[in-house]
């Protein structure tokens, strides 16, 4: 069911042009992944993510496992069915969001959303998983490779991570090698109960190695001789794009190039113009939606904020050019307007701009990788 094919191997750069094959349908690559944490791109419906083109939806196990929970989702016949989207979902382990409990980020946005202990949410890390308490009702969960992988196939998600640990960017070498260590045998667990059952999905396996660059290679050794369908490449991407740059030229040559990669959770745009000249196939996230919920839009000219106070007589859309249905029906004034008055409408309109664009500039992209432009 699952397949990859390169269409075109750019002249110029490590670009290339493929599709990915999957029970739910095609995934042009080079291409952008938005973030459906809940099983919802934030502000839209699926009826309309589709419109939009977006051939490939992230969803996060960690946010569906404690809410619905996974089992509800299978009640309801997997998460295409329960979202009502036709095209193919990846899912993560829910390692990333455990672990940035026990290290921050996710820490952090709970404490500011207000909710107390978020550090001692997690209560026991050991070789078979990872003990954490909900931030919602307290229940206990126990994360390990088998319990995510039963929960992603219960999501029934097209593209499904293995279990992994995210160590944090600041760590001694020896602490890392031995989470690296952890993670390729919770990895190799992962894709052993996949395979038990693998009920039409890929799973891709996870290069870790932080930001040293023998770990990276190491962890491509490892991983690369295992039986994944594709490879994402995750853990710390450094503090910087001169960081991650350094780590993709590196680890983007030791994987297979018949299968698909994925960088996960990187999709600015000067990263997805990086990232493409490397190889990259697919990226994740939430920046355009995110961006879009704080009243900015992206453009060929760069970005546009809403809110500013000359938006509130132009009677133009966002973009003369763009074919998206916000800018089809509504102009400036009138989002500004929504913005200001703080109707949600805005967010749903300023989302739908935002994903248009990324779903174009990646077919340009394409398009300039088949003609070796780029
Ligand atoms: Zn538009």
């Amino acid at each position: 069911m699952f397949k990859f094919e390169t269409l075109h191997q750019s002249k110029k750069s490590a670009a290339r042009v493929g599709k990915i094959y999957t029970a739910h349908g095609v995934i042009d690559t080079p291409n952008f992944v938005a973030v459906g944490t809940n099983g919802t791109i934030k502000a839209l419906d699926s009826a309309t993510v589709c419109e939009i083109g977006l051939q490939l939806m992230f969803c996060n196990t960690y946010h569906l496992l404690l809410q619905p929970g996974t089992k509800i989702v299978k009640e309801a016949g997997g998460l295409h069915n329960f979202i009502h989207r036709k095209l193919p979902i990846i899912t993560d382990s829910g390692g990333f969001q455990v672990f940035s409990l026990a290290y921050g980020s996710v820490a952090d946005e709970l404490k500011s959303r207000g909710t107390k202990n978020s550090g001692e949410l997690v209560l026991k890390i050991d070789e078979e998983g990872v003990l954490f308490r909900s931030y919602r009702d307290g229940s206990k969960f126990l994360l390990t490779p088998e319990t995510s992988i039963q929960a992603q196939k219960d999501l029934g998600a097209d593209i499904i991570i293995p279990f992994d640990e995210l160590p944090p960017y600041h760590i001694e070498k020896e602490a890392l090698q031995l989470s690296i260590a952890r993670t390729h045998r919770w990895e190799e667990r992962s894709l052993r109960a996949h395979l038990k059952d693998p009920n039409g999905q890929a799973m891709y396996g996870v290069i870790h190695g932080g930001i040293n660059l023998d770990m990276r290679k190491n962890s491509c050794d490892v991983l690369t001789k295992m039986d994944f369908d594709g490879y994402a490449i995750g853990g710390s991407m450094g503090k910087n794009k001169a960081e991650m740059q350094s780590i993709l030229t590196h680890t983007l040559p030791l994987l297979p190039k018949e299968k698909p990669n994925h960088l996960l959770g990187i999709g600015d745009l000067e990263s997805i113009d990086q990232g493409i000249l490397l190889g990259i196939d697919t990226f994740d996230s939430s920046y355009p939606t995110r961006a879009a919920r704080h009243g900015v839009a992206l453009t060929w000219q760069g970005q546009l904020k809403l809110t500013k106070a000359e938006n509130a007589n132009t009677f133009s859309p966002i973009d003369k050019n763009c074919t998206c249905p916000t800018c089809r029906q509504f102009n400036l004034a009138y989002i500004h307007h929504l913005f200001k008055a703080k109707e949600l409408t805005a967010l749903t309109l300023a989302t739908i701009h935002n994903l248009h664009f990324m779903v174009e500039y990646m077919a340009r992209i394409r398009e300039k990788i088949m003609d070796d432009l780029i």
